[in-house]
This record gives structure tokens, sequence and C-alpha cells, in this order.
């Protein structure tokens, strides 16, 4: 469970994220949704604990991990994080790159890896490179390699945007199922509301810094806060 409470943060002078809190609970996938510059992205930089924030609390399972004086580093924070440009290490084959976070005995590493790889349809390709990967099998094997720590909470900014829509579907769908299946807490960032409706259990509507309506898909789409959510959400086609 990921708990953040009153974050907030400026630069120089302008506030970015307004009081922003938000609960993801397990199991549940949360999407962040809005229009570009309202603040998503430095939301989730703050919880993956590579900006630091003004105030405010972020909570996993209980336990403080980030508030104004103390401070867990990124890597302690049990989170997994997908990010469009948050590449394979181009110098590690596919399975080194799954196993990149995972401690422990080998043979469970490569149990783990071997399990993930055939859960996203990529059992042959263990001792490939990245470059011999297609941009959707890229996609699926960031996936794993998020997923092979067992993440808590998995944050993910556009994950599909770098996808050609013909793929982009079918790796929502899948992505959907593989999260589902491993019980990981999400926050999604994205700013497409179709995108949202497709994958999120809950949506949160961000709109200059603020979250300014949460509920499930559904409620949101019929019944949005304001006009400026309508038309925000009559861009669907
Ligand atoms: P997009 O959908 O385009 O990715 P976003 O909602 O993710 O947008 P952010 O990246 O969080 O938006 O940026 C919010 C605002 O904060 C923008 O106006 C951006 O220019 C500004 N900003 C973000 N990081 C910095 C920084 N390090 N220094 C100064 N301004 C910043
Ligand atoms: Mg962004």
């Amino acid at each position: 469970r990921l708990e953040i409470r009153n974050l907030a943060k400026s630069f120089a002078g302008k506030a970015v994220v307004d009081d922003v809190s938000l609960t993801i609970a397990p199991g549940n996938v949360t999407c962040l949704l809005g229009p570009s510059g309202c603040g998503k992205s430095t939301t989730l930089r703050m919880i993956a604990g590579v900006e630091m924030q003004d105030s405010g609390t972020i909570h996993v399972d209980g336990a403080l991990v980030c508030d104004t004086v103390f401070r867990v580093p990124p890597e302690r924070r049990s989170i997994g994080l997908m990010f469009q440009d948050f590449a394979l290490f181009p110098h590690l084959t596919v399975g080194a790159n799954v196993a990149f976070g995972l401690t422990g005995p080998k043979a469970e590493q490569e149990e783990r890896v071997r399990h993930l790889l055939s859960r996203v349809g990529l059992e042959g390709y263990r001792d490939n490179w990245p470059h011999e990967l297609s941009g959707g099998e890229q996609q699926r094997v960031a996936l794993a390699r998020a997923l092979a720590p067992r993440p808590r909470i998995m944050l993910m900014d556009e994950p599909f945007s770098g996808l050609d829509n013909r793929l982009r579907d079918g790796i929502r769908d899948e992505t959907l199922a593989v999260l589902k299946e491993e019980g990981t807490g999400v926050l999604l960032v994205t700013h497409e509301p179709e995108e949202a409706m497709r994958m999120a259990d809950e949506i949160a509507l961000m709109r200059d810094g603020r979250i300014v309506q949460i509920g499930a898909p559904y409620n949101i789409y019929t019944a949005p806060a304001d006009k400026e959510a309508v038309a925000f959400f009559s861009d669907i086609n």
C-alpha cells in the first residue's frame, strides 16, 4: 500500500505539485491522468525518490519512506519503475536485464527470470541482446525487469507512448494481466483518457498540480467534476 499525503513541490516559486494526496491499495491500478505539464511526472519522481518534495510524506506499507528530513534511497523503497525513457541496459542480455535487481540464490533468480520471461511471451529470448528485439518486445522485458524483485508498488510513466498504435492495445492488456497476477499496486501516469479508462481501477484527475477528482473510471467519465474535466474527456475518440 502506497500512501502519499500533502505532497508539494515548487520550481522557481511556481507550485508544480500542490497538496497531492493519494492511496494505492495492493493489486489496484490507479491512473494519474491529466494534461501535459500538470505535474504528473514530478509527482512520480518524488515517490520514486529521485526528486525531493518541499513538503508532505510518503509511506509504503505503513513505513515512512520520505518526509522533509528523512529519506530512504530510491533503491530501498520496494518501488518498481517503468518509464518510457527508462531503457534496457544495452550491454546486458535480456535475461541479465531481468535478473539485474535480484539477490539471493542463483537458482531462485534463474527461476524468477524464466517465469517472468515466459509470462510476457519471451521465453526463447533470454540470451538475446536488447537491440535484437522490437520495441514491443523491449517493453515487455522492461516490465519483467521491473517486476522481478517483487516491488510493493510499480510506478509507470507513459510506458506505452513509444509504441505504435497497432501494438499498444495488446501490450496494455498483457501488462495489466501480468500486474494483476503479481498483485502489485500500480500508479500509472498518462495524459490519455482512453488509456486510463482501459487500465484503471481508479482514476485521479490532475490539473495545475492538484488532484481535482478521484473515482472509478465510469464515475469520472459519466460525472466529471467540472467543465474543464468534461472538455478533457471529450477528446476521447
Ligand atoms: P507531460 O504529460 O508533458 O509529461 P507532466 O504532467 O508529467 O507533463 P511534469 O513533468 O511533472 O508534467 O512538469 C510539470 C511542470 O513542472 C512543467 O511546467 C515543467 O516545466 C516543470 N518542471 C518539471 N521539472 C522541473 C525542473 N527540474 N525545473 C524546473 N521546472 C520543472
Ligand atoms: Mg510527464
